[in-house]
C-alpha cells in the first residue's frame, strides 16, 4: 500500500477550507499566517510558495515577507517583534535555513510561542517532551497522521527512526514513543545500521541522502516512511532517502517522494495556523 500524502492532504485541506469559511461570521476574520523569507535560496523560495498556495486553498490569509540575505540579526528580530505585537497575525514562520550570520536559535526563540506554527520554539519543544499541550512540529505531526489514516497499529511495534534532527528525527521519535512504539533512534554513528533497520516494523528515514536505504536494510512487511527530499544524481529528479522501487514490493506500507510526507508537512502547517488562531478566541 502506498500512502499518498497528496490525497490525504487534499482531503484535510478541503475540510479545513469548510471550517475556515465559517470564521468570518464566528470570529470576524480568517487566520493570518506571516512567512518570512530571507534571501533567495531556490529550495526556500519553493517551500514558501507551497505554503502560500496551501494557504489560498484553505482560505488562510498569507503574507510572505521577503528580506535580503544581508539583513542583520537585529533587523530580523525587530521584524519578529513587530509581528508578535500585531494582533492581526496568528502565525509566524521563519523559513530556514537562515544566512550564517544570523542565529536560528535566537530567531526561533524570539517568536511569540502562541504564534509558533512550526512548533520549533523551545517552550513548544519542552512541552512536547513533557507531554503537555503544544503546537507539534509539522513533519512529525504529518507522519503520525499518515500512519493513523493508513490504519497502521503503532502500539507495541518496533520503530526505528534514522536521523536525530530537531525538526524531524527527535520529535517523530517522541511522538512514536507517545503512541507506545518501542523506538530506536539511529544516526551517522550507529554501528551495523542495516541490522538495526531490519528490526523495524515501522521505519522512518530522515537523513537527506538519495536512495540511501536499500532493500536489504528493510524487513518483509515493514511500514516505511520516507522523509528525505533529494535530487537523484542520475536522473536529476526529486527522490527520497529510500530506494522506493526496490523496497515498495517488500514493504506493507510505504510513502512516495514526491507526494508523501512533503504535502502533509504543509497541510499540518495549515492546521497549526488554524489552531493558533482559534486559541486566541478561547
Ligand atoms: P539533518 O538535520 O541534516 O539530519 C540528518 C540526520 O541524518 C542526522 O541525524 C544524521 O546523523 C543522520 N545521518 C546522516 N547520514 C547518515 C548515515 N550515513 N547513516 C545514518 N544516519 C545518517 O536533516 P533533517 O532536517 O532531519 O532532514 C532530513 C531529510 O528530510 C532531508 O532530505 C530534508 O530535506 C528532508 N525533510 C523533508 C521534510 C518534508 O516535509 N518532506 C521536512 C524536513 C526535512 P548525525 O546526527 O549523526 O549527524
Amino acid at each position: 500500500m502506498i500512502i499518498s500524502g497528496k490525497e490525504l492532504s487534499a482531503k484535510m485541506k478541503a475540510a479545513m477550507a469548510e471550517e475556515v469559511a465559517t470564521f468570518p461570521a464566528k470570529y470576524g476574520r480568517v487566520p493570518h499566517l506571516a512567512v518570512i523569507l530571507v534571501g533567495d535560496n531556490p529550495a526556500s523560495v519553493s517551500y514558501v510558495t507551497g505554503k502560500a498556495k496551501a494557504s489560498a486553498e484553505v482560505g488562510i490569509h498569507n503574507s510572505t515577507i521577503r528580506r535580503e540575505a544581508t539583513i542583520t540579526e537585529e533587523e530580523l528580530l525587530a521584524l519578529i517583534a513587530e509581528l508578535n505585537a500585531d494582533e492581526g497575525v496568528d502565525g509566524i514562520l521563519v523559513q530556514l535555513p537562515l544566512p550564517k550570520h544570523i542565529s536560528e536559535e535566537k530567531v526561533i526563540a524570539a517568536i511569540d510561542v502562541r504564534k509558533d506554527v512550526d512548533g520549533f520554539h523551545p517552550s513548544n519543544v519542552a512541552a512536547l517532551w513533557q507531554k503537555q499541550p503544544c503546537t507539534l512540529p509539522c513533519t512529525p505531526k504529518g507522519i503520525i497522521r499518515m500512519l493513523q489514516t493508513a490504519g497502521v497499529e503503532i502500539a507495541g511495534k518496533e520503530a526505528v527512526v534514522i536521523g536525530r534532527s530537531n525538526i524531524v528525527g527527535l520529535p517523530v521519535s517522541k511522538l512514536l514513543l507517545d503512541q507506545n512504539a518501542t523506538v530506536t533512534i539511529a544516526h551517522s554513528r550507529t554501528k551495523n545500521l542495516a541490522e538495526v533497520t531490519r528490526r523495524a516494523e515501522i521505519l522512518v528515514v530522515a537523513i537527506g541522502r538519495p536512495k540511501f536505504v536499500t532493500a536489504d536494510m528493510v524487513s518483509e512487511g515493514a511500514v516505511v516512511i520516507d522523509v528525505g527530499v533529494n535530487r537523484d544524481p542520475e536522473t536529476g529528479k526529486l527522490c527520497g532517502d529510500v530506494d522506493f522501487a526496490a523496497i515498495e514490493p517488500k514493504a506493507s506500507v510505504i510513502t512516495p517522494v514526491p507526494g508523501g510526507v512533503g504535502p502533509m508537512t504543509i497541510t499540518c502547517l495549515m492546521e497549526n495556523t488554524i489552531e493558533c488562531f482559534k486559541a486566541k478566541f478561547e
